[in-house]
């Protein structure tokens, strides 16, 4: 039985999704959270007084021994990504995060971890099965025949398996989730790594700081996706890892948009019409995709469900905070509701 006491480690703590997981732990109750990521703590999206924060590569095998001894959990939320401009031009840096699943797979062996999660993507589902706009949702089994997103979606793939198989072989439990498109405050929303729903808010907030209100949509914007706002992520997270479903399960939003919509909405959001631009050479990923989610309200009754316009709201404050930071104006406008900040 899993107490207050026992140590938990999530790999990835600085970045977005790992800083939430983070928070949401120390909330539950849980005195001895360790997170670890490769970054300058200074970049660390969220850094934690009440969990211990560890600066090291988990690409090192010493290192997962180090951090996982006596855990009792340990949640790799640890990769080298970004959106689709970061993983189309980096796969070879994408396929090593191989090493931190499988150096961190068996240090939590050795370690005698009781459960272990992994954070896979909807980019191990074949491309030619979102050919359209006009989306299939993505169920589980469309995984195989295997031809993923070529570097990131391979890694993805390759470590699901390891997990299966270290779940089989060795009794590792291991629970797996797909993740499709996470956004929200508190994430990358500049510099090449950032993806689309921060990427409008920046350009859709920058516009309104700056007046010029051309903005460049990457293809021609009738590409569709869902997205996933992280409270929901970090919910079906810690749901999916209470439960005994060890096969990848997607978690994701199953509310689809193009990215002319995202924009429109966003608009909507600042009170701005931009001038769009369209850069169809520029990264585009696939044409459309959402998530399929019999199998997670099947299996946990719970599906992520929080609407798309209530976290651009939150999503765009955030950034717009950012954007005036970054320009040297206040940091909060009149009628702006950003609340988070990140931690000391
Ligand atoms: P992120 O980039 O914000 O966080 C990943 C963190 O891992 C970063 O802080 C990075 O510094 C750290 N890291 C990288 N290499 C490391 C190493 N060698 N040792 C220690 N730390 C290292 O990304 P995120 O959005 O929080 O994603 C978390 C996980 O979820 C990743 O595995 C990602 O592939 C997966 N995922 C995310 C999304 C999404 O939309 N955000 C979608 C699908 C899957």
């Amino acid at each position: 039985m899993m107490g207050p006491e026992d140590r938990i480690v999530v790999a990835g703590g600085g970045g977005f999704i790992g800083g939430h997981l983070v928070a949401r732990l120390l909330q539950e109750g849980f005195r001895r959270v360790v997170a670890v990521d490769v970054k300058e703590p200074s970049e660390w999206h969220q850094r934690h007084p009440g969990a211990r924060n560890i600066r090291g590569d988990l690409k090192d095998l010493d290192t997962c021994r180090r951090v996982t001894a006596g855990a009792t959990w340990v949640f790799n939320l640890a990769a080298d990504m970004g959106g689709m401009g970061f993983i189309e031009n980096n796969k070879a840096a994408c396929m090593l995060s191989v090493l931190i699943n499988t150096h961190l797979l068996m240090a939590a062996r050795e370690s005698g971890v009781e459960r272990f999660f992994y954070a896979s993507s909807a980019c191990v589902y074949a491309a030619d099965r979102q050919t359209s706009a006009d989306v299939t949702p993505l169920r589980e089994e469309d995984a195989y025949p295997a031809v993923p997103e070529d570097g990131y979606g391979w890694e993805k793939l390759f470590s699901e398996r390891m997990c299966r198989h270290f779940t089989e072989d060795f009794g590792l439990d291991t629970r797996v989730a797909r993740f499709h498109n996470v956004y929200g405050p508190l994430g990358t929303w500049e510099g090449g790594r950032e993806k689309a729903p921060a990427a409008v808010a920046r350009k859709v907030a920058a516009a309104v700081v700056s007046g010029d209100h051309r903005i460049e949509i990457w293809g021609d914007g009738e590409q569709t996706r869902s997205f996933m706002y992280v409270d929901d992520c970090v919910e079906g997270v810690l749901r999916l890892f209470a439960s005994d479903v060890r096969d990848p399960i997607n978690v994701g939003s199953a509310e689809t948009v193009s990215i002319n919509e995202l924009v429109s909405l966003v608009e909507g959001i600042a009170g701005v019409e931009v001038e769009r631009r369209y850069d169809l050479d520029a990264p585009k990923g696939v044409r459309g995709r959402s998530s399929d989610n019999s199998r997670i309200l099947g299996l946990l009754g719970w599906a992520p469900s929080i609407p798309l316009a209530d976290g651009m709201g939150r999503t765009y404050a955030w950034v717009l905070d950012q954007v005036r930071a970054r320009a040297g104006l206040p940091g909060r406008v009149e009628g702006s509701a950003s609340v988070l900040s990140p931690a000391g």
